[in-house]
């Protein structure tokens, strides 16, 4: 990016890191955003070093050309100022590409539907476990650009990449690269099941053979990638004995060797089961050992508001899920418990058929409902033969689950709804709950 002129659309956390190490890189930098430009410490700085700033608009009629359009991975392609730059053949990349271009050392990197967050963090703690030292960024939550600049090339850099970072770096080329697996999810951004799957595609695209791709065999679409990377890949499966990383119906089995019995897990569900293997293959691969990975699998116990174990009291277990904001999270969700659950939903009303949560409640055994769609759920209750009943809020439906529950319990926060009827956000959301089981429960 030396001497090269870049323009950085979007001013949000990754803009700011891309235009800050884009100057470090020895770029003629502009930053365009579609509304006004926080002035802040960041914005001051860039100023002072001759950045220009411009809106959305009048970038749209400047005459100078740009060697790059570096934008925000949620900005869309549809965009007149991305559809421009399209036209001009002006090469779209995300922060991760400027971050990637001065890396040397070791790259780990995560994509797929689902299972990204908390696959990258098993990872991420199996080599620390294993006493490697391992930056983790991207979608995770930290721009790589923000960490790029102290990494040398005897550390390891693991990302998460959802696929809209992945269509803006064209040049990614991963000593590991995993693909969680593919669901037709995100449709709505992509167009087509093609194009997502293309995107996914990314990830392997530049692998060489001495480089590894590992694919879930238990997945759709992995006939495809075996066939155009050119990486060695190593695939994983849940459920098929010829893989190096599997499981029977006891055990966690590493190369034929019995690593440790399932119940010693502490992560909940089938979905994790699989999380897992593939988080165990990038491990090994890796070169972690056994007892680290053994260690981290005992204590993780999930990403917060992910079908969280918060804790465990009186043999009540309380899981927080607060990022299930649509109905299949809260399917997985149920589906997780064998043991009788006390369930709390219920949250923004987006018109959904919340009747298809029917079939995931033979072990609920009571449920509290509220929000906007408290009505939906005390149907879906009634139709279970369940008892339900009906509260204000999180907060209002917490004390109410601690009095039900009795030893071998589990208590969830699953809404299945969005939270922006009564919370700022699904972490909100999940806080306030946490903050009054522990009033509660006197912790
Ligand atoms: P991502 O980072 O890809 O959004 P997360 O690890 O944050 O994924 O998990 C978010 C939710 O996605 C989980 O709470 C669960 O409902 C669902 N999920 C996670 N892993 C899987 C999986 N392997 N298969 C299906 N669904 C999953």
């Amino acid at each position: 990016f030396n001497n090269k002129k870049v323009m950085v659309f979007g001013w949000a956390r990754s803009g700011k890191a891309a235009a800050q190490r884009l100057l470090e890189l020895g770029a003629q930098v502009t930053v365009v955003n579609g509304g006004e430009f926080e002035d802040d410490i960041v914005y001051r700085q860039l100023l002072a070093a001759d950045v220009q700033f411009i809106n959305h608009d009048d970038a749209m009629s400047l005459n100078t050309t740009f060697d790059y359009l570096v934008k925000n991975p949620g900005i869309n392609y549809e965009t007149a100022l991305v559809k421009q730059a399209e036209k001009l053949n002006i090469p779209i990349l995300t922060e991760v590409a400027v971050a990637l271009s001065s890396f040397e050392g070791r790259l780990i990197a995560v994509t797929g539907s689902n299972g990204k967050t908390t696959t990258t963090s098993l990872i991420r703690d199996m080599l620390k476990s294993d006493g490697q030292k391992v930056t983790t960024a991207g979608n995770i939550g930290t721009p790589v650009c923000e960490i790029v600049k102290n990494l040398t090339a005897d550390d390891t850099l693991l990302l998460e990449l959802s696929s809209f970072q992945l269509m803006g770096t064209p040049d990614i080329r991963p000593d590991i690269a995993l693909i969680t697996n593919i669901f037709a999810n995100h449709l709505d951004y992509h167009g087509t099941r093609e194009n997502y799957v293309a995107a996914k595609f990314q990830l392997t695209k530049n692998q060489t053979t001495n480089q590894l791709l590992v694919l879930n065999a238990d997945g759709q679409d992995t006939d495809d990638f075996i066939k155009k990377t050119h990486a060695k890949v190593v695939a994983f499966s849940r459920i098929n004995n010829e893989y190096t990383v599997r499981t029977d119906s006891v055990d966690l089995i590493i190369s034929g060797n019995h690593l440790m019995p399932l119940s010693d897990i502490k992560l909940v569900g089938p979905h994790n089961l699989e999380n897992i293997v593939a988080a165990v293959t990038v491990a090994k691969l890796a070169g972690v050992h056994d007892v680290a990975i053994r260690h981290v699998l005992e204590t993780f116990g999930g990403v917060k508001h992910r079908l969280q174990h918060v804790f465990t009291d009186n043999g009540v277990t309380f899981y927080n899920d607060s990022k299930a904001t649509d109905i299949e999270a809260t399917q997985t969700a149920l589906n997780s418990f064998h043991q009788p659950t006390i369930w709390l939903a219920g949250g923004l009303d987006r018109g959904d058929d919340l009747m298809r949560l029917l079939p995931n409640l033979l072990h609920v055994k009571a449920v509290i409902a509220f929000g906007e769609t408290q009505q939906k759920i005390v149907t879906v209750a009634r139709a279970a033969n369940k008892p339900v009943i009906t509260v204000d809020d999180v907060e209002q439906a917490v004390p109410v689950a601690v009095k039900l529950a009795v030893t071998g319990d589990v208590v969830l926060l699953s809404p299945a709804a969005a939270s922006w009827d009564q919370y700022k956000s699904f972490e909100e959301r999940g806080e306030r709950y946490v903050t009054e089981l522990k009033k509660v429960l006197g912790l």
